[in-house]
């Protein structure tokens, strides 16, 4: 069924009855020409472009639970192409053009909204590290425009601008940058996945990869064994337990990120604003609620939940900035698991097996790279060979230390990226 405004006329009038699932809930055959491990964004986007640029639908994507109950229905939406240095530069851009299709492309409304991402910036220093990075993102062909204060002001008006520790000096806008609804982009590949054959397994845990010779050939699950030419293991903040199955340790530290939400508002906040010297996002949903994080929680940690400390430090940093957001009701927060790469970078690859991939190190801002993930990782698999815009998220990176894309120019630690 395609959607259209007609469509919801026609049912609207008609009670409604005509709508059918978004997808199948197939139970699994016994082998497949690709298993893709994990159904959140990523691994439901390389289904999808499998399937519609490769022609390979005899595919599987196994979660464990049900789809977009990860990551990607956790996070706070932003979609960002404002990366620094070639090898992140090239992949997000990608990434962003093919936001920019996506609702077309998946006949699905993900609620993707160009409002305009501003970094803000409180000293001279820090202006001209934004005019190197508005710099880099226009060379890239991307949009990039350095504003002053007085600039500013009218924009943000309910900004604290003469904050004694942190005073506004002006902020890099990227006016392509915005907020697009985060379970939507699950249901929308979902839907279009299964549209092309692909079979969406939910409740199946992959609990162990099969290996002969030196090459991948299926995965044992909570629903029996599956066998599979090819396997991908697409987890997110799961990545070094499920690699572990294959005997792999990868360079990944797991660590829980919150994020807040408030009662709904009348619109106030227009776009993204980023505040990095206080570790504060915010933007504004389609509902109202104003939806804001903060920085990783230290330690490493499994726990998907909030705690304390998180809830102190991130309401300190936006009373900071904007103190009329102390009126503002919180009505819910929420943890997900993050799986920090050693540079901050991604890495999509083959591993030591054949026939076997990886597809992890998204760090906080894994959720703008879905549809160019599931793009290039869908290249991968059916190619072998790396997509031209993701050659630089090699593994062995780590192991030689050639590649390294230290966006933050913070070191080897993983929970500081
Ligand atoms: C609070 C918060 C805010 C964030 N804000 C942003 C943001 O504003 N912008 C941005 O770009 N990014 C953001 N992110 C990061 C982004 O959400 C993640 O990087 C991205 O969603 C990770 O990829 P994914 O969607 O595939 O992960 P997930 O949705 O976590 O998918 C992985 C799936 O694998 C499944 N799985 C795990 N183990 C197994 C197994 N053994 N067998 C089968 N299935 C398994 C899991 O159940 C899960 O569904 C944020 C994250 C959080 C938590």
């Amino acid at each position: 069924m395609r959607f259209s405004g007609l469509r919801v006329l026609k049912e609207g009038l008609t009670g409604n009855r005509g709508w059918t699932p978004h997808w199948r809930d197939p139970d699994p055959n016994s082998d497949y020409d690709v298993v893709i491990i994990g159904g959140g964004g990523h691994g439901l986007s390389t289904a999808y472009y499998l399937a519609r640029d490769h022609g390979i639908t005899n595919v599987a994507v196994l979660e464990k639970g049900y789809l977009g109950g990860g990551n990607v229905g956790r996070n706070t939406t932003i979609v960002r192409a404002n990366y620094f240095l070639p090898g992140n530069s090239e992949f997000y851009s990608h990434s962003l053009k093919l936001w920019e299709g996506l609702e077309e492309d998946l006949n699905y409304n993900v609620m993707h909204s160009q409002r305009g991402l501003i970094n803000l910036f409180h000293s001279d220093g820090q202006r001209d590290a934004f005019a190197r990075r508005g710099n880099a993102m226009l060379a890239q062909g991307d949009d990039a425009v350095l504003l002053g204060r007085d600039e500013l002001r009218p924009m943000l008006p309910y900004l604290n601008f003469d904050d004694l520790r942190f005073p506004i000096y002006g902020g890099l806008y990227h006016p392509r940058g915005g907020t697009a609804r985060h379970d939507a982009v699950a249901w929308g590949y979902a839907r279009g996945a299964d549209r092309r054959g692909v079979d969406l397994i939910q409740n199946c845990e992959v609990t162990g990869i099969d290996i002969e010779g030196g090459a991948v050939k299926g995965v044992q699950t909570t629903r029996g064994a599956i066998r599979a030419k090819k396997v991908a293991m697409v987890v997110a903040g799961r990545s070094s337990q499920v690699a572990a199955l294959a005997g792999m340790r990868l360079p990944i530290e797991s660590h829980v990120l919150q994020a807040y939400v408030t009662e709904g508002l009348k619109p106030c906040i227009d776009h993204v604003v980023s505040f990095g010297m206080g570790h504060f996002y915010i933007s504004q949903s389609d509902k109202g609620g104003l939806v804001f994080g903060g920085d990783l929680d230290f330690y490493a940690s499994y726990a998907a939940r909030g705690n304390l400390p998180g809830v102190e430090q991130v309401m300190e940093a936006g009373m900071a900035l904007m103190p009329m957001i102390g009126k503002a009701r919180v009505l819910r927060s929420w943890g997900g698991i993050m799986d920090m790469s050693p540079d901050g970078s991604p890495i999509i690859d083959k591993t030591h097996v054949d026939g076997l991939f990886v597809n992890c190190g998204w760090n906080y801002g894994g959720f703008k790279a879905v549809p160019g993930s599931g793009n290039v990782l869908a290249h991968l698999i059916a190619t072998g060979t790396h997509h031209q815009n993701a050659t630089g998220f090699r593994l062995d990176r780590f192991r030689t230390g050639r590649g390294i894309i230290d966006e933050e120019g913070k070191g080897s630690q993983h929970n500081l990226h």
